[in-house]
């Protein structure tokens, strides 16, 4: 049985007065309890973070990552960084990152190895956009995108990761797919795991992402192959970010 995991994306927003804020609100409920929560944060919050929610229950982590360990690349943040603030997760292959800032399949691959290296959870996001998808090309651009990393890491390190599949129609823009398409996507990447190693894909947490929202939270999370979210706008307000992890809970 997979444990499911709620995790917030805070993309660029917040400051420390709003961060703590929620922070407290959301450490305060009981709902966190029977499932994963975490929160992924800008870098310069992980302290922040760090200092509000050890021994809380609550994990955080970071938006992205350099695919360097060190060295001269200015304004990038290596892994060993963010497990110095104690992040347990970090997001790779965002397609935001992925259209704004280059990541391609190659360096994404490149970035899961770095998480893993400096001991961090990667949450490798995969979907696509709706031209493909109106295309019928869904299946083919998701399995492009785990392929590329599967071809560089090997099986075995799914086994330390989180899959969230995120249609980028449906990021942000209060589109979210129907359960059913959902379920079709997270089922096709099980299945294609499942071929490479039975155990690690019925084992992997496969988070659905894109404008899952405290309406829309449950129906989505009851799918066999849907193992939480991936939650961008919604967690951002407390009661909302609860009212999904509750809808996680059921
Ligand atoms: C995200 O940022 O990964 C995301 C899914 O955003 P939203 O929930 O706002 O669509």
């Amino acid at each position: 049985m997979r444990r499911k995991l709620v995790a917030g994306n805070w993309k660029m927003h917040g400051n420390r007065a709003s961060n703590a804020a929620l922070l407290e609100a959301l450490k305060a409920s009981r709902a966190l309890d029977a499932v994963d929560v975490a929160l992924c944060a800008p870098y310069p919050y992980l302290g922040q973070l760090q200092d509000s929610l050890a021994g809380s229950g609550i994990a955080w982590g970071a938006q992205n990552l350099s695919q360097h360990a060190q060295g001269a690349y200015t304004g990038e943040v290596a892994g060993s960084m963010l497990a110095d603030f104690g992040c347990r997760y970090v997001i790779v292959g965002h397609s935001e990152r992925r259209a704004l800032y280059g990541d391609t399949d190659a360096v994404v691959a490149e970035k899961f190895i770095a998480a893993q290296k400096a001991g961090l959870t990667p949450i490798l996001c995969l979907g696509e956009t709706l031209a493909e998808r109106e295309a019928n090309l869904t299946l083919e651009v998701v399995s492009r995108q785990i392929g590329a990393v599967l071809h560089v890491t090997g099986m075995a390190a799914l086994a330390r990761a989180v899959i969230a599949y995120e249609p980028v129609w449906a990021i942000g823009t209060g589109r979210t797919a129907s359960s059913a398409q959902a379920q079709e996507v997270h089922g096709e990447l099980r299945k294609q795991l499942a071929d490479h190693d039975k155990r690690i894909a019925a084992e992997v947490r496969i988070l659905y992402g894109g404008s899952v929202k405290r309406d829309n939270a449950a129906e989505l999370f009851s799918m066999a192959d849907v193992d939480g979210g991936l939650i961008g706008g919604a967690s951002l307000v407390a009661e909302d970010f609860l009212a999904i992890v509750a809808a996680a809970a059921r």
